[in-house]
């Protein structure tokens, strides 16, 4: 049976232009690029020229792009960084209730050691307001920190709005990116970011390779110290290979950028509206503007997306949910419950997320099988009564 990939926000595939051009490098080009000689030298050089690849996909100099092990660390770093770093002059930083758990988890760390963190709501398509934001901002505020596009939804916030507001107050903005880069058109220059995080597995390099955009001038405290690598900030002999792979990577996801999100955003739609028109009872959770090409979540209402996985899978299809149930939690996504979703219906969230791969025949396939899984798991379970379907019209 043929597998159909629409887990895409989760991870994607290593294109064979990454592996063909990581390959030398975990090869003959062995070299440790911080050595004199030839070997080391020429490893150097590719991992320069990845830097610049980076850079001018973000439109950035190549000296603010450090590399790191993902988006995770990115996160990490950014935002305990500043915390460490400019703390005396505040205590206070606003972020959303939608983000990733690498800034959440970041953010209660910080809480524990006396920050104070606003989470902004978003509304019931995953927005937040930039005059919730503006109203949020205190004289201790020293860091915002808001993705740039969500993960589970789609939903893109208006980040040049938001940047622009941290500025006028004198504030560092940081972005996790790694749903948007490779995706959207991105300018950290013309969009007044201070930081940007991002992950090379999101946009076809392989997965433990990142990269944080710092601006200058912007000192974060070493993440690692040891050697001279990333100027002493971030020590260690580099990912050398997996470097190289994502500067490959993030030039060829902007060169296609343009035809591919036009592409992605009709396939997105087909499956979307295809799935509400087939299905009753569900609801659209990606928000119709404003969205990532190729992120598609609904509620599926009277089932449980664990369920809906585990019979798509059957059929050859991976995608993804917003019920936890596998990770050892019974509460449904943060991100379901921040766009205002009851238990039920967040239970029942559902994510297709496509990628270059994808094709619409693919499409065509889940718009045939899902519905009448949909209604088989329905047809079994105890909550789609006749009673329960009256309560919700
Ligand atoms: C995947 C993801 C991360 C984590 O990136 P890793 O490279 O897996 O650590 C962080 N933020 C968002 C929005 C993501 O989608």
């Amino acid at each position: 049976m043929k597998r159909i990939y629409t887990d895409n926000a989760a991870t994607t595939k290593v294109s064979e232009e990454v592996l063909n051009a990581m390959l030398p490098y975990l090869t003959e080009a062995y070299g440790n690029p911080n050595s004199l000689h030839s070997a080391g030298r020429e490893v150097r050089q590719a991992i320069d020229k990845a830097r610049e690849q980076v850079a001018a996909a973000i439109g950035c100099d190549a000296g603010e792009i450090y590399f790191t092990a993902g988006g995770s660390e990115s996160d990490n770093w950014a935002i305990k960084g500043i915390a460490r770093r400019y703390g005396k002059k505040g205590k206070h930083i606003i972020s959303s209730k939608i983000e990733h758990h690498a800034v959440l988890h970041s953010l209660a760390a910080l809480e524990k050691d006396g920050f104070e963190v606003t989470y902004l709501d978003v509304d019931e398509n995953g927005f937040v307001s930039v005059e919730d934001l503006e109203k949020a901002i205190r004289p201790d505020t020293i860091l915002i920190t808001i993705m740039f596009a969500n993960n589970e939804i789609g939903s893109v916030q208006p980040i040049e709005e938001i940047a622009k507001v941290a500025k006028a107050h004198n504030i560092f903005f940081h972005t996790d990116a790694v749903q948007a880069v490779g995706h959207l058109p991105i300018n950290v220059k013309e969009m007044n970011i201070d930081m940007l995080s991002m992950s090379g597995h999101k946009f076809n390099a392989p997965k433990g390779v990142g990269a944080l955009y710092v601006k200058r001038g912007i000192i974060l405290p070493n993440l690692i110290d040891g050697g001279s690598q990333e100027k002493g900030r971030r020590a260690g002999t580099e990912n050398t290979a997996s470097i190289i792979g994502m500067g490959v990577a993030i030039e060829n996801a902007v060169k296609v950028m343009e035809t591919e999100s036009k592409r992605l955003a009709a396939l997105r739609e087909k499956l979307l509206n295809g799935l509400l028109e087939k299905i009753p009872y569900c609801r659209r959770n990606t928000p119709k503007e404003n969205t990532l090409p190729g992120v598609a979540n609904l509620s599926i209402r009277f089932v449980e997306g664990e369920a809906m996985l585990l019979m798509l899978d059957m059929r050859g299809i991976c995608a993804s949910s917003g019920s936890a149930c596998t990770s050892g939690s019974l509460d449904p996504s943060h991100v379901m419950l921040a766009i205002g979703l009851d238990h039920g219906t967040a239970h029942g969230s559902i994510r297709f997320s496509l990628d270059k791969y994808n094709t619409e025949e693919e499409i065509d396939y889940i718009l045939e099988v899902f519905p009448t899984i949909v209604e088989r798991l329905r047809e079994m379970s105890p909550i789609w009564t006749e009673e329960n379907r009256a309560k919700i019209q």
